[in-house]
């Protein structure tokens, strides 16, 4: 009788353990009203966004700068335009993060505008679901941005992104990281491309303005599944 009753705790343990570790969720702390509203309070820290997601973009508590998460390591873009590998206590007040797969990889072999390559993304993913977007290459041109952290009263974010600092970065190799949205997720999200950048010497980067890529590889995942936290 104990035996028995051992094996159902077994499976139980195993089944919520797979639900834990399904890749395909789209985890998002916070959501993009929220935070053009001025919600800058710090909800999680990184360590527990980090076991959401190895893959992903946000930003900090009272909105300090850019966040890249690239095969689990966060770092933070701020405006003085240095990178920086914060502890996993640090807070964030939004992300968005998943588990990357390389479900579907795109060869480019010829330069392309930023505009090229969306367009381009636009007729090979599925625009239903949210797509996870890796970027990998060398790029001619980077135009990233940054924005500074801010004190209570918070100002809505326009008014942050107003006062950005703009970095125009020249013949580096690095990666785009974030997400393309399905236009029904706008308010949560921002309908469309969200990317950040970071170089590969992990020394410059932040919010992806815009770009011209030589040479690369794009990974595409599907996260058909959304999990979201709300600010309180
Ligand atoms: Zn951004």
């Amino acid at each position: 009788m104990k035996r028995v009753q051992l094996s159902v705790l077994v499976v139980l343990l195993l089944t919520g353990s797979a639900f834990a570790r399904d890749r395909d969720v789209l985890y998002q702390l916070s959501s993009m009203a929220a935070l053009k509203a001025g919600a800058y309070d710090g909800m999680k820290p990184y360590g527990y966004v980090k076991e959401r997601g190895d893959f992903g973009i946000g930003t900090f508590e009272n909105i300090d700068g850019e966040m890249i998460e690239l095969d689990g390591q966060v770092y933070q873009v701020r405006t003085d335009g240095q990178v920086y590998t914060p502890a996993d206590s640090t807070l964030s007040c939004y992300a968005t993060v998943t588990f990357l797969d390389e479900q579907a990889v795109a060869q480019i072999d010829e330069p392309m505008t930023y505009e090229e390559l969306m367009a381009f993304l636009d007729r090979v993913v599925a625009t239903n679901v949210p797509n996870a977007i890796r970027i990998e290459g060398d790029f001619e041109h980077v135009k990233t941005r940054s924005v500074p952290a801010q004190e209570k009263p918070y100002p809505p974010l326009d008014d942050v992104v107003a006062k950005q600092v703009v970095f125009e970065l020249t013949h580096v190799t690095g990666t785009a990281v974030g997400f393309r949205f399905p236009a029904f997720m706008n308010g949560v999200q921002a309908a469309g491309y969200h990317l950040h950048f970071l170089t590969a010497d992990r020394k410059a980067g932040g919010h992806l303005l815009d770009f011209r890529l030589t040479k690369g590889r794009v990974i595409i995942d599907e996260t058909p599944r959304f999990l979201m936290e709300l600010p309180p």
